[in-house]
């Protein structure tokens, strides 16, 4: 059972495959294979059955749009577009794969918040008078004064909220990812001045975050411009665990920025999805290695509280900065809108990454319902619900992982070379053949529609058919 690929571009093949995680290798004139991909001129020598590129050729597709993106893009493409690939390769082997599923869940969600403010006295005036206004001619008059007064030191301070994250995730039963922005005051290098934050870290914070088991990351300021700014910009936040992900403040972006990141040592970004719209920038719900990274993965954003309800954000034309029109959604409106996306996930897997920025667990937004609803959903649906860089290390130890298989006499023999087959949740392996044509398997395993799932804690395989 082989597929051989022959393609002058490593990258896409190689990355097309992680998506895959399908067994292949290169193509070499003169061997036998079962199936080879490849534009028809470049195997000038074969004549057996080949996936022809000349007319659509998935792979630059696909690796066009993991890494340049689209705007407004509402279906993972990338996941579609592999998934007749896999429906093509059907006709000649019998498929073997590990799907971007974990054994026992049907996909998995990355919770993630930005702290863009952790205290209404850091705020400028004009902020906090601007919200309190909107406090109050929302109805919630209480809040809105509440607001104003600690803004001048009387009461409690109403945006010091990572206690109530804490009970209000607590009692949903799920832990997330907070990103800080390293340095105060500074809008960054190539930004508007709005975009400066006013708080130093508060080092016990983080410390209280992590001990509990939410992850700490890096909300970038100027990391994604250049790769010593990107390690000056991780270093406070180091000490509190592991290498740090990042997600850059107001998702600025440019096409250098992964291999600054990657190069400053970040573990992942997440910084990949839009501020006016919820869906698919990278087209897919798939981690992924951009082609400037070495070691970097994309966890991409799907999305965002301000993408749903705001009314506008700043973008960048050219050197100008401009007010771009969001979705300006209404609860109800927001749930539909992010219930076609996870629905994508119910049906290819992979991880839908959510974004709530801190401060809009309170009024004058307060949009901690539809997050507890799309917590709730997912919970109902079996999800992983988790933190972001737990799903990038389930997706970093698949990418690891060999997988290899042989046919002999209706034995079907499958080796998984897992250097990390202790981690949790494991994976499965996805042998698509009927299952009512199997009768045995070594290992823990369920039917699905036209395949077999296999959970992957062995490091050897077998299936018997009828
Ligand atoms: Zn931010």
């Amino acid at each position: 059972m082989t597929i051989a690929v022959s393609y002058p571009d490593k990258y896409s093949v190689e990355e097309a495959f992680q998506l895959l995680k399908i067994p292949w290798v290169w193509y070499e004139e003169g061997c036998h294979y079962d199936v080879v991909i490849a534009h028809k001129a470049d195997v000038p020598g074969y004549d057996g059955p080949l996936i022809d590129l000349t007319d659509n050729d998935f792979l630059k597709k696909n690796s066009d749009l993991l890494n340049a993106g689209q705007q407004h893009l509402h279906e993972p493409v990338c996941d579609l577009l592999l998934d007749k690939i896999r429906e093509e390769l059907k006709k000649y082997v019998i498929l073997v794969e590990i799907p971007p599923v974990p054994w026992g869940y049907p996909y998995m969600v990355a919770l993630t918040h930005d702290v863009d403010v952790t205290s209404v006295r850091d705020c400028r005036l004009v902020t906090v008078g601007y919200a309190a206004f909107q406090c109050i001619l929302h109805g919630s008059v209480y809040a809105g004064l509440r607001l104003g007064l600690s803004r001048f030191g009387i009461g409690s301070d109403s945006w010091a909220l990572f206690d109530r994250w804490k009970t209000f995730e607590d009692q949903l039963g799920v832990r997330s990812t907070f990103f800080f922005v390293p340095k105060k005051d500074d809008p960054g290098v190539r930004a508007h001045p709005y975009r400066a934050v006013g708080y130093d870290l508060n080092m016990d914070v983080l410390r209280d975050l992590t001990q509990g088991g939410w992850e700490a990351g890096v909300h970038g300021i100027d990391n994604w411009t250049d790769s010593q700014r990107g390690k000056q910009e991780m270093a406070p936040i180091s000490p509190c665990g592991k290498i740090p992900g990042n997600r850059t403040h107001w998702l600025l972006f440019d096409q250098n920025s992964w291999k600054a990141l990657d190069e400053a040592g970040y573990l992942y970004d997440t910084t990949f999805g839009y501020n006016d719209d919820a869906g698919f920038r990278a087209g897919t719900l798939q981690v992924y290695r951009p082609r400037t990274a070495q070691k970097l993965l994309e966890l991409p954003l799907h999305i965002q509280d301000l993408g749903l309800f705001g009314k506008f954000c700043w973008a960048t034309t050219g050197n100008e900065w401009v007010k771009t029109p969001c979705l300006h959604l209404d609860a109800p409106a927001a749930l539909t809108y992010c219930d076609r996306i996870f629905g994508f996930a119910r049906k290819y897997g992979g991880a839908v990454t959510l974004l709530w920025h801190y401060e809009n667990l309170t009024p004058p937004r307060d949009w901690s319902g539809t997050y507890a609803e799309l917590v709730n959903r997912a919970q109902a649906d079996g999800a992983w619900v988790t933190t972001a860089g737990s799903v990038v290390g389930w997706f970093e130890v698949r990418r690891k992982t060999g997988i290899g298989y042989e046919m002999n006499n209706k034995l079907i023999t499958i080796r998984i070379c897992n250097p990390d087959s202790g981690h949790q949740p494991p994976m499965r392996v996805r042998v698509h053949i009927d299952p009512a044509m199997v009768s045995s398997v070594n290992a823990e395993h369920k039917p699905g529609n036209g395949y077999l799932d296999i959970e992957c804690t062995w490091p050897e395989i077998t299936v018997a058919l009828k």
